[in-house]
């Protein structure tokens, strides 16, 4: 039996994280209102931090890129929202060039 729920969860946004910027302060997880970002717990990047991961559920609405010391956020909405079931987005770093261009809008932060 497994424990996973695989029940798909409405999903506004998404994010393209710098996991080698990140310096694992935390400060995204309590940021995001919807709390779809969550720590790694056993990976870590070169330098040995662990960084957020998202969950599906983003809403695109860029707190986290706004909090985060290092711009390691980039968020971008989609055009229309999509029904994300919750195993299949756990890496949290869908690249845009994985999406088409017309599903999501440019609205990152960048460094
Ligand atoms: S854009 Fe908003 S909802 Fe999406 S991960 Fe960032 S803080 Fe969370
Ligand atoms: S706020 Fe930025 S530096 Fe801090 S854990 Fe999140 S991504 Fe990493």
């Amino acid at each position: 039996m497994s424990t996973v729920s695989t029940k798909p969860v409405l999903t506004r946004g998404t994010v393209v994280i710098d996991v080698e910027a990140c310096k694992g302060c935390d400060l995204c997880i309590d940021a995001c209102p919807p709390r779809v970002l969550e720590m790694t717990t056993h990976d870590h990047n070169s330098r040995g931090y662990r960084y957020p991961r998202l969950r599906p559920g983003c809403t695109g609405c860029q707190a986290c890129a706004w909090i985060c010391p290092d711009f390691c956020f980039q968020v971008y909405k989609y055009v229309t929202p999509k029904e994300i079931p919750a195993p299949s987005a756990l890496s949290g770093d869908a690249a845009p060039s994985a999406l088409s261009g017309s599903q999501v809008t440019g609205e990152g932060r960048t460094a």
